[in-house]
């Protein structure tokens, strides 16, 4: 009931926003209840509630009016342990500090760093690379969340409730690309903001040599390194998981943190770890903020972003290739994307080097010299088997007809891993399946591929089952 009286409010919301807004602000709130005439929503945070309530509570009014009668009203939930404190949520006017959580005031007294003979904030060079932008970042079910928050907050850098944006993920699934499209797309749209890429390395390096200097030339060097980067409008700090051991530069970190977020200024943070795995590393009062705003994980891309991804690289290159060798390419490497694109590369290598055309086979010998991949083709047998200890389900069973429920998601599972890994046909696959026709399979396939994309834990489970399958 409540949900069907939420979808029709969102229906109406869809077309008074624009659909990053929409995305950013609407899709991520539940629809509880709906009692007598309170529609309660949850959301995510303590400050997304209040941006919402600042930014769109007439839309909101309205619609629920409509659904519910004049006297609607309209509660939020915030999911305990996560309400955020004390932040600025929107404009310059509304900073909110909030009695104890705000630390003293940074190491000393900072002048005017716009008149700082020597320093010019507004020459800083972002560090962007042109290459890293949206267009060539290629959207799948793997980086969807991540990316429409990030195309969120590079519309209104510090005025969504995406500060920090804290964007995590294994190596090589893109962090530094969209943290970067993030910073080249706020260039274009607001040039005279101050952006900033810089790697947590990179930061602890300058910051030592600042302290360094100041030490043994009596400068200012490390006030001179606050006021850089309390100048800077976005700031991505790139993989810091590698502050590892490095409290001074935490403690410096911290500072500017504070700085920058209370005046609305937008950070962006990556890591190869989600915050709760990074307490070893970051001391707790920095990690508190790094979960003020929103954390997101880019995943390993299914086998269509792979194709897509790889397709993009070929067409960037001004290379086409046939399809069959895409299609190999993005079967066989499958955990992450910058291998993925090491193995075009040194197929495209290959190629020109040795003047030969880029086939099926060049691409095996290729990709044999790069990464570990089955040489043979996995067998419907070898799917069974290892669908059935996967599942705990018996073979037999997987190959019988029985329609119990477990053993018929296991079928489904194994029908599908056989079609995408095997070049058995779909009559063949029915066949060593339960004896099944055809449509059965491709209906079987297409019962995985719509899961996949609705039950994470199902999508885990698979994706362990196919690093099982081609490793
Ligand atoms: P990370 O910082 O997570 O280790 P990178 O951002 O360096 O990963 O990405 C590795 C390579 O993969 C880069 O060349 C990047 O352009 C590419 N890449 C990652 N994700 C995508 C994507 N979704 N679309 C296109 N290219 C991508
Ligand atoms: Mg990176």
């Amino acid at each position: 009931m409540h949900q069907k009286i939420w979808d029709n409010c969102l229906r109406i919301i869809k077309d008074n926003l624009s659909n990053e807004t929409y995305k950013a602000f609407f899709e991520p709130i539940k629809a509880v209840s709906v009692k007598q005439n309170i529609l309660t929503l949850e959301v995510p945070t303590m400050y997304f509630y209040e941006y919402i309530e600042e930014h769109f509570v007439e839309l909101l009014k309205k619609v629920i009016r409509r659904e519910l009668g004049a006297d609607a009203k309209l509660e939020y939930s915030v999911p305990t342990g996560k309400s955020g404190i004390g932040t600025r949520l929107s404009g310059e006017s509304r900073v909110r500090v909030p009695d104890n959580q705000f630390v003293k005031p940074p190491l000393e007294p900072i002048r005017d760093p716009f008149i700082l003979p020597g320093l010019k904030p507004l020459n800083i060079s972002p560090q962007l690379k042109a290459e890293y932008s949206f267009n060539n970042f290629i959207e799948g079910e793997c980086n969807r969340l991540a990316r429409s928050a990030g195309m969120a907050v590079a519309e209104k850098p510090g005025k969504t409730p995406y500060n920090p944006l804290f964007i995590y993920g294994n190596s090589g699934l893109g962090k530094t690309h969209l943290a970067q499209a993030i910073g080249i797309r706020v260039k274009e749209q607001y040039p005279h903001l101050v952006v900033l890429y810089v790697n947590a390395t990179k930061f602890t390096t300058q910051y030592m040599e600042a302290t360094a200097s100041s030490k043994k030339n009596k400068t200012n060097d490390i006030n001179n390194f606050l006021h850089f980067y309390q100048c800077i409008d976005l700031l991505i700090l790139d993989d810091v998981q590698e502050f590892v051991s490095r409290p001074g530069t935490q403690d410096i970190f911290f500072e500017i943190f504070n700085h920058l977020h209370q005046r609305g200024k937008q950070l962006i943070l990556t890591s190869d770890k989600p915050p709760a795995e990074l307490h070893e590393i970051i001391k707790d009062r920095l990690l508190s903020r790094f979960k003020w705003g929103l954390s997101t994980e880019l995943e390993r891309p299914g086998y269509q972003t792979r194709l897509e991804i790889l397709k993009n690289r070929a067409y960037g290159n001004g290379v086409e290739l046939p399809e069959n060798v895409f299609d190999f390419l993005a079967k066989n490497i499958v955990n992450n994307v910058r291998e993925l694109e090491g193995a075009l590369a040194s197929l495209l290598a290959q190629a020109t080097l040795n003047k030969k055309a880029i086939t099926l086979d060049l691409a095996r010998d290729t990709i044999a010299k790069l990464v570990k991949y089955n040489r043979r083709e996995v067998s419907v047998d070898q799917i069974i088997k290892t669908v059935s200890g996967y599942f705990h389900v018996d073979e037999n069973c997987i190959r019988s007809k029985s329609r119990k429920r477990e053993i018929v998601q296991a079928r489904q599972v194994a029908m599908y891993f056989a079609k995408q890994l095997t070049k058995i046909s779909l009559k063949g696959i029915g066949a060593q399946l339960g004896s099944k026709d055809h449509a059965t399979v491709l209906h079987s396939c297409r019962t995985v591929s719509n899961l996949l994309e609705t039950d994470r834990r199902f999508k885990m489970q698979v994706d362990e089952l196919e690093s099982k399958l081609i490793s």
